[in-house]
Formats: C-alpha cells, sequence, structure tokens
C-alpha cells in the first residue's frame, strides 16, 4: 500500500463524517500533504476494489467514504446527512424471504435528522 493509501485509510477509520473525496482531499492538505484530488480518487477506488473501504452512494449526493464495520444508515431527507445506526442483522430473514444466498445487503433508512426536523418546526410556526 502506498503512503498516500494508507493516510487515506487512517482518515476514514478515524472519522465518523463519511468524507466525500473532496473533503478528503481537503484534509490531506491541512495536514500538509502535496497530493491532488484525482490521486485521493484513485487511491479511494482501489481502497474501494480491495474492501478496506465502504462507498456509500446517495442519490443526488457525491459519495462519501465510510469504515468497513458493519452497520447501516439513516439519510435525512432534507440535507442528506449520513448518521449511523445499527439494526438488527436481516440477513437470516431476507434469505428467508428471497430463497436465494444474501451475499450482503445494503439498508438506507429515510427520515428528518434532528437539525432539519427543529428547522421544519421553525418555520411552520
Ligand atoms: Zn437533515
Ligand atoms: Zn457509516
Amino acid at each position: 500500500m502506498t503512503r498516500n493509501a494508507r493516510l487515506i485509510l487512517d482518515i476514514i477509520n478515524q472519522s465518523n463524517d463519511h468524507l466525500t473525496a473532496d473533503a478528503l482531499y481537503l484534509k490531506m492538505k491541512e495536514e500538509g500533504n502535496h497530493i491532488s484530488l484525482a490521486t485521493v480518487y484513485n487511491n479511494l477506488n482501489k481502497l474501494c476494489d480491495q474492501g478496506l473501504v465502504r462507498r456509500v452512494s446517495v442519490e443526488g449526493q457525491p459519495d462519501r467514504y465510510d469504515h468497513t464495520e458493519k452497520h447501516d444508515h439513516l439519510v435525512c431527507s432534507r440535507c442528506g446527512k449520513l448518521t449511523d445506526y445499527r439494526f438488527p442483522d436481516l440477513t437470516a430473514i431476507l434469505h428467508e424471504q428471497s430463497g436465494v444466498d444474501i451475499l450482503s445487503y445494503d439498508l438506507q433508512v429515510r427520515y428528518l435528522c434532528p437539525e432539519c426536523r427543529a428547522r421544519e418546526k421553525e418555520t411552520k410556526k
């Protein structure tokens, strides 16, 4: 693994912020690394291919990058913020219902995050 790949992996593993490639690029530069955005993308693609980083795609938003420890996501419909959540494992239920062997599944639960919910209440007053 290259030094850049290792640094990017470390940032992702130490963060709970679901960073975009742009945000990772800025973080790398802040920490004094000379790197281009294209290199960040290349490394992210490799890390995802190797299964070391999880790519989280939400429609209409830039991809975000996450650590690979198993967890699900609550997605705010308004601002797109991702919040980690651990729902009970559904593999057995999905297998039972579908009759196929489940390799993996992606669960994205839509909701309004507390900030957006508060803002909604404000504007309705
Ligand atoms: Zn929100
Ligand atoms: Zn996550």
